[in-house]
Order: C-alpha cells, then sequence, then structure tokens
C-alpha cells in the first residue's frame, strides 16, 4: 500500500509508489470529483445547482477522517457554489445519542462550514421510505421473509455460488403487505421477520441477493421516539433520503462501491423525485492512529483517554483541544487528496500541517518547564523592569508583549552544567549565556543542597548587553529563555504524545489496544510562564519558544490555573527516531 510519507521543506514528498492511486490531482488544487462535476456542468448533466450532503451516523463523535469528507463536501458546495446538507443517518437507534449529534454539528461549525437550511436526519423520512417499502411490495419486488439469521446466511449463497430463492419468496402481494403492516403495528417480536427486497439470489454481487430492508427493533428513537418498531436498513435509507433532498452528487467511501448497484436499483424502482448519483473515494487512513469509531469508543469505554474530546484522540473535538486549528486540518484534508484507492497518510503530514500553521500564526511566549533558579547578584533586589519583545518574529501585527526582569529568574535545569564541551550552547559554570529578549549573564557561583542536588546558580548580568544585537560585540554562543521568578505564573503544562507506538495499531484486529503509548501524556505542574500567558483566553495558541506548540486548555485553563496542552513539538522526534 502506497504512503504518502512525510512532507520535504517547500513541499510534499512523493507518494512512494504510484502516485496516482494516493492522489489524483490531475492540476494543481483538483481532484477528480472537481473534473467529474466540472463535466457534469460542461455536458449539461448538472443543469441545477450542485447539492452534496454530510450523512454522519450519530454513533460517536467525528474524527479525522469525518473531517475529510466534510472537507469534501462542504467544499464541492462552495467551489461550485451549490448547497451542502447536513444529514445524520440514524436508522439504528440503539447505538445513537443525543450527545452526538451536538457534538457533530460543533465540529462541522468550528470547522469553519455551514449546512444549508436545518439538520436534516433520515427519520425526518420515516413515512415516505413506508411508503416506498409498500409500493415494492404491491409491484411484487418485496416480501416478507421469516428465515431466522442463520437460515438466512445459508440460503445467500457465497462469493463464489449463487444463493437459494426463499421459501417466503413468492408470498402475494397482499399477504406481504398484511404482513407488513403488521410487523409495523408490533405483532411480532424482533427477528421474527423482515421485508427483503426481491432483486436477484444469483446475481454475483452479493448486495443485490434480496437485501433486508425493514427489521423489527423494538427500540426508543432519539428523533421519532417510539412512533416505530420497524426501521429500514441503511441501504434502504440513504439513496433515497438521497433523492428525497435532491442531492445531485452523493460522495462515500470506497467499501460502498459494491452498494452502488442496490443505490440504483432502489432508485430506478421508486417513484422517487430525483435521481441522485453515488460516487466514491477512498477512506483517510493515518499511521499511529485508529479511524474508526468503535474502536475509538473502545478507548472511550476503557478509560484508556479522559473522553472523546481527550487530546491525544484523532478526533475533531480531540484535536481542537489539543491545539489544532481548523486551518490546518482543512489545508491537511486539501494536501492528501482525493484518491480511488485506499493507501495510508503518514502522521507527519497532518503534524506538519499544524507546525506549518502555528510557525506562522501563533504568537512567542516563554515557559519554564523544569525551572533552576539563577539569582543575579549585582541587580538590584525590589527592581522590576518591563522588557519589550516581540509577539512574533516577523509578524509585526502580533504586536509586543512584556516581559518583567528581575533579580531571580528561573531557567530550564537542563539549560545549566556546571562543566560541558564546545558543543553545550547554553549556560555554563564560569561562562556567558543571554536570556532571551534580555540580558547576558555570566555564571559565578553553584549552590547545593545536602545530597548534591544543584538549587540555585548565582550569575552577575551586564547591564549593557539589553537586546539580540548589542552594540558592544558580545556575543555569547547560547540564547536561553527565562521567566521571572517573583513576576512569572505557575502553571500545568500537559505534554501530549501519540496515542499509539506502531505504525499499524489497527493490524490483528482487537489488537489495537496492546500498541497504546504509556508516554503519551506526561502532566508537568510546575512550570513558570511569563506573567502575560496567564489572562490569555482559553484556546490562545503560543509557541513557547525552543519548546514547542501549546494551546490554552478550552475547558481547565483560567488566569488562577493556567493549563496549556502541548499541541506538537517543535520539530519531529519520531521522524528522527526512525532514522537512527
Ligand atoms: P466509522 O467506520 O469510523 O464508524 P463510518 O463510515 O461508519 O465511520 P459515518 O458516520 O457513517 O461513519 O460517516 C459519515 C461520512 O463520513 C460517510 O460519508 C463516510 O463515508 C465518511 N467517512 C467516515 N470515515 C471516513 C474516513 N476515514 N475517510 C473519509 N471519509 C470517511
Ligand atoms: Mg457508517
Amino acid at each position: 500500500m502506497a504512503i504518502l510519507t512525510r512532507p520535504f521543506p517547500g513541499g510534499w514528498a512523493e507518494p512512494k509508489e504510484n502516485h496516482d492511486s494516493m492522489s489524483e490531482h490531475d492540476v494543481a488544487g483538483n481532484n477528480f470529483l472537481r473534473t467529474l462535476i466540472r463535466k457534469d456542468i460542461e455536458a449539461g448533466r448538472l443543469t441545477g445547482e450542485l447539492v452534496t450532503r454530510f450523512p454522519p451516523e450519530p454513533n460517536g463523535f467525528l474524527h479525522i477522517g469525518h473531517a475529510k469528507s466534510i472537507c469534501l463536501n462542504f467544499g464541492l458546495a462552495e467551489q461550485f457554489e451549490g448547497r451542502c446538507h447536513l444529514r445524520f443517518d440514524d436508522t439504528n437507534p440503539a447505538k445513537e445519542e443525543q450527545a452526538y449529534i451536538d457534538a457533530i454539528q460543533e465540529d462541522i461549525r468550528w470547522l469553519g462550514y455551514q449546512w444549508s437550511g436545518d439538520v436534516r436526519y433520515a427519520s425526518d423520512y420515516f413515512d415516505t421510505l413506508y411508503e416506498y417499502a409498500e409500493h415494492l411490495i404491491t409491484a411484487g419486488k418485496a416480501y416478507v421473509c421469516e428465515l431466522d439469521a442463520e437460515q438466512m446466511r445459508e440460503y445467500r449463497g457465497t462469493l463464489t455460488e449463487p444463493g437459494k430463492n426463499s421459501p417466503f419468496r413468492d408470498r402475494s402481494a397482499e399477504e406481504n403487505l398484511d404482513l407488513f403492516r403488521r410487523m409495523r403495528n408490533g405483532e411480532f417480536d424482533e427477528g421474527a421477520k423482515v421485508l427483503r427486497a426481491k432483486i436477484d439470489m444469483a446475481s454475483p454481487n452479493i448486495n443485490l441477493r434480496d437485501p433486508i430492508i425493514y427489521r423489527i427493533r423494538k427500540q426508543h428513537h432519539h428523533q421519532t421516539g417510539d412512533k416505530w418498531c420497524i426501521y429500514p436498513t441503511y441501504d434502504f435509507t440513504h439513496g433515497q433520503s438521497d433523492a428525497i433532498e435532491g442531492i445531485t452528487h452523493s460522495i462515500c467511501t470506497l467499501e460502498f462501491e459494491d452498494h452502488r448497484p442496490l443505490y440504483e436499483w432502489f432508485i430506478a424502482n421508486l417513484p422517487v423525485p430525483c435521481e441522485p448519483k453515488q460516487y466514491e473515494f477512498a477512506r483517510l487512513n493515518i499511521n499511529y492512529t485508529v479511524t474508526s469509531k468503535r474502536k475509538l469508543k473502545a478507548l472511550v469505554d476503557e478509560g484508556v483517554v479522559a473522553g472523546w474530546d481527550d487530546p491525544r484522540m484523532p478526533t475533531i473535538a480531540g484535536m481542537r483541544r489539543r491545539g489544532f486549528t481548523p486551518a490546518s486540518l482543512r489545508h491537511f484534508c486539501e494536501m492528501v487528496g482525493v484518491a480511488r484507492s485506499e493507501g495510508i497518510v503518514d502522521m507527519a503530514m497532518l503534524e506538519h500541517a499544524i507546525r506549518d500553521d502555528l510557525d506562522k500564526n501563533a504568537p512567542r511566549a516563554m515557559c519554564v518547564m523544569e525551572p533552576l533558579k539563577l539569582v543575579i547578584t549585582n541587580y538590584p533586589e525590589d527592581k522590576v523592569e518591563q522588557l519589550a519583545a516581540p509577539g512574533h518574529p516577523n509578524r509585526d501585527d502580533l504586536g509586543e508583549r512584556v516581559l518583567p526582569f528581575t533579580r531571580e529568574v528561573y531557567i530550564e535545569r537542563d539549560d545549566f552544567r556546571e562543566e560541558a564541551n564546545k558543543k553545550f550552547k547554553r549556560l555554563v559554570l564560569g561562562k556567558k549565556v543571554r536570556l532571551r529578549n534580555a540580558y547576558v549573564l555570566l555564571a559565578e557561583e553553584v549552590v547545593k543542597d545536602a545530597d548534591g542536588n544543584i538549587t540555585e546558580v548565582h550569575c552577575s548580568y551586564d547591564p549593557d548587553t539589553l537586546g539580540e544585537d548589542p552594540a558592544d560585540g558580545i556575543k555569547p554562543k547560547g540564547v536561553i529563555h527565562w521567566v521571572s521568578a517573583s513576576e512569572g505564573r505557575q502553571a500545568t503544562v500537559r505534554c501530549y504524545d501519540r496515542l499509539f507506538n506502531h505504525e499499524a495499531p489497527d493490524r490483528g484486529g482487537e489488537e489495537f489496544m496492546a500498541h497504546v503509548n504509556p508516554q503519551s501524556l506526561d502532566v508537568v505542574e510546575n512550570c513558570w510562564i511569563e506573567p502575560g500567558l496567564a489572562d490569555c483566553v482559553p484556546e490562545s495558541h503560543f509557541q513557547f519558544e525552543r519548546t514547542g506548540y501549546f494551546v490554552a486548555d478550552r475547558y481547565e485553563h483560567s488566569a488562577d490555573k493556567p493549563v496549556f496542552n502541548r499541541t506538537i513539538a517543535l520539530r519531529d522526534s519520531w521522524g528522527k527516531a526512525e532514522q537512527n
């Protein structure tokens, strides 16, 4: 399988294998669906507006794969000045919940899209679908079948052998209508009867071997309450809902390719108001993660993560909390393109998309995560100098920030060594270093506790060295970040890493749980941040200089208790580990 590899500077790597199979970009910014729609317009096949839809089943939170489908469906509608509907595909009430319906809407809006008209539900069409079922029965194209699940499987045949007709296949239309109405009235138990389309038990396509179209489910439905005790199947619902809504291009993932003949059979055999067409594209798969709602739900249910929106989850809500931006996700979806055969995208591409966005747009700040105190012995004890620093090295519009400088400051513990060779361009006893946006210091003395641990480093500063480019020509080799010990603020920083430490955690069925990265979360309590940072609003993004990109937690950050999540390190350490 082709792997879309990590990006190289200034562009994107070509997939290792067949380019066409991964990303069918014929010209820049194009994909096969755009080309196809353009041809439909040119050939006069699309007379009115382009209408697409995004049809999630509300049985979990949306993940990065859904983001691709959202960008595709809403993006095409935007590009061709059409409409995109949001339609909940809610034919399986047992697994669906209002909480998911709410979260899905929030995710779509956050990505920057708005559906046309009201939120729609397949269940809005249950009455019409029921009428369609009766229409098929009356036309002799559907029948009530009483085979049990086991027999049904036996009669269905296999990929190499045709199926056998059900003994119930030749019931009269009257008898079928009567039985179907009694199914609807709740006279039979779940599983006792189903309604099947009468198509062709010998078809080489198993989907056409008299598929089930209605089943008995004595279940409360989140939209229709207790009105129904029979529910249409996905196949009987989807295409007809598309037709009822006037969808022109029904875009779905490749696993539905074999269902297309059935989709077309229903459209051809029912009095539907229009004839939508189904097109398939390849699902988005990313290495080092799983994109299946069922598996994501297992991670939540088993407490491996703190919830659907845990920042380690590949859900849209999780990535939002992790610090991904809508622009980075949309950019990523555009980058991976739209293909017709399956491939695996390298996680590094997703990580590149967010780094790229935050590098350009996130204000800079300083945060010390493992503090070591420096005492600047020649700096007055009560003095506080307000030093100015740029919000961003090349974004004047991001303004300036104020950094209080005081006699005691924190630096990272590993930015100091008593002795070091020339490669260590940080603070060394007896040597100089520059504090970022501030002065040059000389380390003069180390203070240790009884166990020999360094507790403080005493330094002197040179008052003539303010600014990055001092006129006196003092150029210490290193520049390190720092935070005032008396004016800085304490913060909690949660460092997240990839949730799986295996490239293909799905491989081998349920074994994916065994590949959870035990080091995917490291909570660092005693961090020190420049004071202005505490007052930022939740979901503000920053580059903590020399450390990585961080976001103020959407729910837990406050000025009193600052909480930041690490979105991503500055550089790809996974990539390095792989290369070594
Ligand atoms: P899952 O397998 O995670 O449960 P699903 O396909 O059952 O996903 P739906 O809610 O039915 O989830 O999906 C809504 C839409 O999103 C469908 O059109 C589906 O084809 C698309 N979609 C789901 N997963 C992906 C993916 N990995 N890449 C691209 N599109 C996807
Ligand atoms: Mg589905």
